[in-house]
């Protein structure tokens, strides 16, 4: 018996060991090479790069650090756009505020989102930009998407480490355009000022509707300080989101003869409660996130409005990978949202009060490139990122999903020594873009980025390839 045991035991740990390595293996103590070694010209032109960005390294931190002090929620972020754009002028880059094409309800649904009703600002999202250099030729564009928005508080803070990202996306495309101007490199630089990354509805999926990606042939974005270089395959990924208020009406009255009121609150605290019956009933890669948005006014009277903001998400990179293709994953997003619509209505029908339901956001399944990822990965190495591993999962560029089905990209992020492990959305997190290890970090992904620009503005094979894989990822998509 004792024996079998043991035999078990064994068995078990190599189990454990095997399954360990699948998931996260380390790929090798020496430097993997997973796309063809680079030309000489390309590796001056890299050096060359590093150079221009090392003497723009004081003016980023500077940037980096001053958008960690003065956070600006989404769609409000006027002083860092204006900040990204004042410098990519005086580098030579042309910029154009704003975006023309947006849906004609786009601010209604920024209200909905929690956008403050009291604005008065100008319409639309004036906070986007597109900043564009040309080299020798129009194409290769290779686009460089930035977000500066912090996360929503009583003061806003950068807890996403957006202030990282316009510092490190703008040092890249100057030291580009730098190279590209002396060198006669042929292409374009954009930089794309994306707002309200984490505000409803998502800001990237309507600039990209309103063909504002169009022209771009590759996009890149980093999204602040990583522990881990890994390397991604491609695929379907989804950080799959879809944005609901539920707003309910019923009848003040003193709350002492509450019987003469009906209470609107009351509906909201019933729709939580069942929402929160459906979690157990869920498949596990589902998360449902809300918030009481108004819950009356004072206890001594009945609330007449009371509205709650509620988020479903379904993760497919935490089902087995391949299982699920974004059809399939929309589909049971979609009856989340139709199980949840339905509660409150039964809410509203159960307290005697009425709902008004809207639908403010819709995030969906993206696809990633691999080639485009191994290229990210490649440089990450080349440059001493830290912690060199794979992963089984894709991971797109950019999480509405919709921009990805636009242009083909790939998410930089790259393993920096110190990084300490902290939760996301939190202060630590963002208390470290401003310690030496975040700022080691900046410069390092603008160096990788920058590198992985330059490999695909002077080798056209990989072009060639990462469109294709794209191509046949998209030609997938809705089967
Ligand atoms: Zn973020």
């Amino acid at each position: 018996m004792l024996q079998r045991k043991k035999g078990i035991i064994v068995f078990s740990s190599l189990i454990v060991f095997l399954l360990s390595f699948v998931l996260n293996p380390v790929l090798s103590e020496e430097k993997p090479q997973v796309i063809p070694k680079e030309s000489k010209r390309i590796s001056e032109m890299r050096k060359a790069a590093d150079a221009e960005i090392d003497a723009l390294s004081g003016r980023l931190i500077e940037i980096n650090d001053w958008m960690y002090h003065h956070p600006e929620p989404g769609f409000l972020e006027f002083e860092a756009a204006k900040m990204l754009c004042d410098e990519l002028k005086k580098h030579g880059f042309e910029v154009e505020m704003g975006v023309s094409g947006l849906p004609s309800d786009i601010d209604r649904l920024k209200v909905v989102g929690g956008f403050p009703e009291d604005y008065s600002g100008p319409p639309g999202i004036p906070t986007a930009f597109k900043a564009k250099y040309k080299g020798r030729s129009e194409h290769p564009v290779i686009g460089i998407t930035v977000e500066y928005d912090a996360l929503r508080g009583d003061p806003p803070f950068h807890g996403c480490q957006h202030n990282m990202q316009g510092p490190t996306g703008i040092g890249a495309a100057i030291a580009l355009a730098k190279v590209m101007e002396k060198n006669n490199i042929p292409g374009s630089i954009w930089v794309i000022g994306a707002p309200a990354e984490e505000v409803g509805p998502p800001a990237k999926a309507l600039m990209a509707k309103a063909g504002y990606l169009e022209g771009a042939d590759f996009m890149f974005r980093s999204h602040g300080t990583a522990q881990e270089t890994l390397r991604f395959p491609g695929g379907f990924s989804a950080r799959h989101i879809r944005q609901m208020k539920y707003t309910f009406h019923g009848k003040s009255a003193h709350a002492q003869q509450a019987w003469q009121g009906r209470s609107a609150l009351d509906a909201v605290l019933l729709l939580f409660h069942a929402m929160d019956m459906m979690r157990e009933h869920s498949e596990p890669q589902f998360r449902f996130h809300g918030i009481v948005s108004d819950g009356g006014e004072a206890p001594n009277i009945v609330p007449q409005e009371a509205s709650a903001l509620i988020w479903i998400r379904h993760l497919m990179d935490e089902t087995p990978v391949g299982s699920l293709t974004p059809k399939k994953a929309r589909e049971m997003i979609e009856k989340k949202v139709e199980a949840l619509d339905n509660m409150a209505q039964a809410a509203a029908l159960a307290t005697e009060t009425t709902v008004d339901i809207d639908h403010y956001g819709e995030y969906n399944p993206g696809i990633a490139v691999g080639v485009l990822n191994d290229i990210v990965f490649q440089c990450g190495v080349d440059y001493g990122g830290v912690k060199i591993g794979e992963r089984a999962v894709p991971r797109h560029w950019e999480e509405t999903g919709l921009a990805t089905l636009v242009v083909p990209g790939a998410h930089v992020s790259i393993g920096t020594e110190g990084i300490p492990n902290v939760a996301g959305h939190s202060q630590e997190n963002a208390d470290i873009t401003v310690c030496d290890a975040g700022h080691n970090s900046l410069i390092l992904t603008a160096k990788v980025m920058a590198a992985t620009g330059l490999r695909l503005l002077m080798d056209s094979k990989l072009r060639e390839q990462a469109k294709t894989e794209h191509a046949m990822w998209l030609e997938k998509y809705n089967k």
